[in-house]
């Protein structure tokens, strides 16, 4: 039971500076630590993923490595494992995160749902152990990795919240577009500051299989 904070690739090389750096990503990473910070009880849990490449290689093609990366499906170089640029943000304050995952090893991975714990634990997995029907989703970027995120999350057939005010995104039309499918796949896109309803266990979803598309989240009786 309870609400989980996923937290998506809040790292150095997404934020302002770094190799694929987004606009509005320290502000983001300050913004979920003054959520965390003023609502210390909303969270039962708190997932962190690190997007964490293979030096060596082109991770499966997710690197430009011999040609100009388009930014939709190649890649700068980014996030290698043990650099600083896949370290947080410092301004993440990751004393409230319990649980971290790290993904693209080798390989794209977008979905915070890809990565693996140290002990080889998936979030999917977690979500399950704990019982947990609802999640709120923030981090970078809004058009890829966050949208990614909460699509599986809603496929796995939890209530979702996008904290609109605590993503940041690549390109403006493309977030927007992102924000859009995931509210009418069944998203409520709100402001960190709106106060979850309290939240139940995923039996609680009307309908908690994959199919879950346009189901409309309103308050359950
Ligand atoms: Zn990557």
């Amino acid at each position: 039971m309870g609400r989980v904070l996923f937290i998506v690739d809040v790292q150095n090389d997404f934020t302002e500076g770094g190799a694929l750096g987004v606009d509005g990503g320290s502000a983001v990473a300050a913004g979920i630590s003054a959520l965390l910070a003023e609502h210390p009880g909303r969270y039962a849990h708190v997932v962190a993923s690190r997007d964490w490449h293979d030096a060596e290689g082109d991770n499966g093609g997710h690197f430009a490595t011999d040609a100009v990366p388009d930014f939709a499906g190649t890649w700068p170089v980014h996030c290698v494992a043990g650099t600083e640029g896949a370290e947080y943000h410092p301004a993440l304050s990751t004393a409230m995160i319990g649980t971290h995952v790290r993904k693209g090893m080798g390989e794209p991975a977008y979905s915070l749902f890809e990565g693996v714990t140290e002990h080889g634990e998936t979030v999917a997995e977690l979500l399950d152990a704990w019982g947990a029907g609802d999640v709120d989703v923030v981090g970078i970027a809004t058009d890829y990795c966050v949208l990614a995120s909460a699509r599986d999350a809603l496929r796995a057939g939890r209530r979702v919240r996008v904290l609109r005010d605590l993503v940041a995104g690549v390109a403006p039309a493309s977030s927007s577009a992102a924000l859009d499918e995931l509210a009418a796949a069944g998203a409520e896109i709100v402001d960190s500051q709106e106060e979850p309803p309290s939240s139940g266990g995923p039996d609680a979803q009307a309908s908690g299989a994959a199919e879950r598309s346009a189901a409309p989240s309103g308050p359950t009786a």
